[in-house]
């Protein structure tokens, strides 16, 4: 998840993409850090990146993701 002007992410959870861009990290099994696995809650919501503020839970695209990790709707 790509960072923009105004985020307020911990900078300990960002990392550099190969375009030079910040982006959220992403642990050893490819999932953003900020992730908890157990509970598949964003453990920095109040301060969760924009993107991620529009990316609508529910949403035809969330649900397209989630299938496509074979996560339930
Ligand atoms: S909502 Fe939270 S856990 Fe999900 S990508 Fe954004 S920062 Fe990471």
């Amino acid at each position: 998840m790509r960072l923009l002007p105004g985020d307020r992410v911990p900078g300990h959870l960002l990392a550099e993409d190969d375009q030079g861009l910040t982006v959220m990290a992403r642990g050893r099994d490819g999932w953003c850090v900020a992730l908890d696995r157990g509970s598949l809650r964003c453990t920095i919501y109040a301060v969760r990146p924009l993107l991620c503020r529009v990316f609508e839970a529910g949403s035809p695209e969330c649900l397209e993701e989630r299938a496509a990790d074979g996560l339930p709707p």
